[in-house]
């Protein structure tokens, strides 16, 4: 199953090398050594965003029901 161009940006859970803050609610604050979720827009040299766990679990909750109705859709 390799070579099929992925319908997902680039993600994955870090821990938080420092004090940072969420990238969705700044008034979100994520302690060091805290996972975060942390994204890589398309492109070259775009910055990472980190999102607090909160945030990015309904993020990835989103992402799932998003894949849940494409996938639907193909099965009509
Ligand atoms: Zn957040």
């Amino acid at each position: 199953m390799t070579g099929f161009k992925s319908l997902l940006l680039k993600f994955e859970v870090r821990s938080a090398g420092r004090k940072s803050r969420c990238s969705h609610n700044k008034n979100h604050e994520i302690l060091k050594g805290e996972p975060r979720v942390v994204v890589k827009a398309p492109g070259v040299a775009t910055p990472e965003k980190g999102y607090c766990a909160v945030c990015g679990r309904a993020m990835i909750e989103r992402a799932r029901e998003a894949l849940l109705d494409v996938e639907r859709d193909l099965k009509q």
